[in-house]
């Protein structure tokens, strides 16, 4: 391997670690990408499949925690490599704050000001910035860049952020960021290679996942979007909530002695798809039973009718609609799903052709359609690596 020619990609979850590397160019090309899953959990596993032969190879491995992975990685990469040939780390930080809409490489400054927003999203940033330590301490003098989930919505208007409580916090930080940036950068980039102009019209990007939101996106900047101060707003997800009446916070406190803790994990870890169905969080699960079990069924119709919703409420923002975009795990291979979503909006203009629907095309609505209804398989991780390399491409020049 010629030296200094590759960016590594890191994209830490609450419970997974996803990587991958990549051969910088005009385009990265990806050379291999990995997971290690439930981490903490007894059955850890580490996979790593290689980008040329998709050959996949799958261990039994120890991770008690993020810091423990980072060890891993580190350890397993340099079997197959020196770090002396990455350019960069990538790392996918969720929330950039009020400051960053860009992505930074990382100096002290920036950690402290990501250990800072820490109470912004307890769930992620403490385990990201564990591994931007990890890194840092075991490779001090590679290059590591922050890119965040939040920057996409960077150009939002001031009517979509503001939240409508007491002025005065939001001089503290409190409005809507939105998240899934990456994803999104990478749908629009995609959209405009693929579609044109149909990128700069008024589209609305579903990227429907264990986590799930949507964005409305106008020119090419986005709108508005789902997902709020924190990544629990918005549409019902695999275990979060999404938007619920505040008054339940107090009713809870009230009747139950519900704690602040409490109700955070119930609202990210027991709601949703696993709340309502109470058996799983998985869409492929769930309409696998939803024949004999009326809570799958209803798990199901909650999250199609919401995403419904949604699509109605930011056609009305944008004006009109020109394309629907569907990505994610759920929006890429549910043809049930996005036909359930779908259903009944012929007024707004969308109107799915079945069989395209059934077979994943890159296109689903009816040509006749007035909106261009497609799938596109989303891709963090090569986002990161784009991100990553203008940063230090430019860096460099
Ligand atoms: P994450 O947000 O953790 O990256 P994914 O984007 O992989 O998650 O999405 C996971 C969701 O996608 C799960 O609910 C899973 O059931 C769903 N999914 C994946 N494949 C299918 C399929 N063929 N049919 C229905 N749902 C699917």
């Amino acid at each position: 391997m010629s030296s200094k020619s590759f960016i590594l990609t890191i994209n830490a979850g609450s419970s997974s670690v996803k990587f991958a590397l990549f051969r910088v160019g005009q385009t990265p090309e990806r050379v291999f990408s990995g997971k290690i899953e439930r981490i903490g959990l007894p059955d850890s596993a580490l996979t790593v499949t290689d980008a040329a032969s998709g050959r996949t190879e799958r261990e039994q491995i120890t991770a008690a925690d993020h810091a423990a992975c980072a060890g891993l990685l580190i350890e397993r990469l340099e079997r197959k490599m020196s770090a002396a040939d990455i350019v960069a780390v990538g790392h996918r930080v969720v929330h950039g704050g009020p400051r960053y809409s860009e992505p930074q490489r990382v100096i002290p400054e920036v950690l402290a000001e990501l250990s800072r927003l820490s109470p912004y999203d307890p769930e992620h940033l403490p385990s990201e910035l564990g591994l931007i330590e990890a890194f840092g301490q075991k490779f001090p003098g590679l290059p590591q860049v922050a890119c965040f989930d939040t920057a996409f919505h960077r150009d939002m208007p001031r009517v979509a952020r503001l939240l409508p409580i007491p002025r005065r916090y939001e001089a503290e930080g409190l409005r809507r960021y939105g998240f899934h940036g990456l994803s999104y950068e990478f749908l629009l980039d995609e959209l405009r290679r693929i579609g044109g102009a149909a990128a700069d019209g008024r589209v609305i990007l579903a990227h429907l996942g264990n986590g799930a939101s949507m964005a409305a996106v106008r020119g090419g900047k986005s709108f508005d979007t789902t997902m709020g101060f924190t990544p629990a707003a918005g549409l019902p997800m695999s275990t979060r909530s999404g938007d619920l009446d505040p008054g339940i916070v107090a009713y809870l406190a009230n009747t139950e002695n519900m704690t602040v803790e409490q109700f955070h994990e119930m609202v990210n870890s027991r709601s949703g798809l696993l709340g309502v169905s109470e058996t799983s969080s998985d869409v492929r699960d769930l309409l696998a039973r939803e024949q004999n079990d009326p809570r799958a069924a209803e798990a199901i119709a909650l999250f199609c009718y919401q995403a419904k919703k949604w699509l109605g409420a930011y056609a009305a923002a944008l004006g009109g609609l020109d394309t629907l975009v569907f990505a994610g795990g759920i929006g890429e291979n549910s043809p049930e799903v996005r036909a359930r979503i779908c259903e009944g909006l012929e007024f707004l203009g969308i109107e799915l052709d079945s069989a395209r629907n059934s077979a994943n095309e890159a296109i689903i609505s009816k040509a006749s359609g007035p909106v261009a209804v497609r799938v596109i398989r989303t891709d963090e991780e090569i986002q990161i690596a784009k991100s990553a390399w203008k940063v230090m491409a430019a860096a460099i020049a």
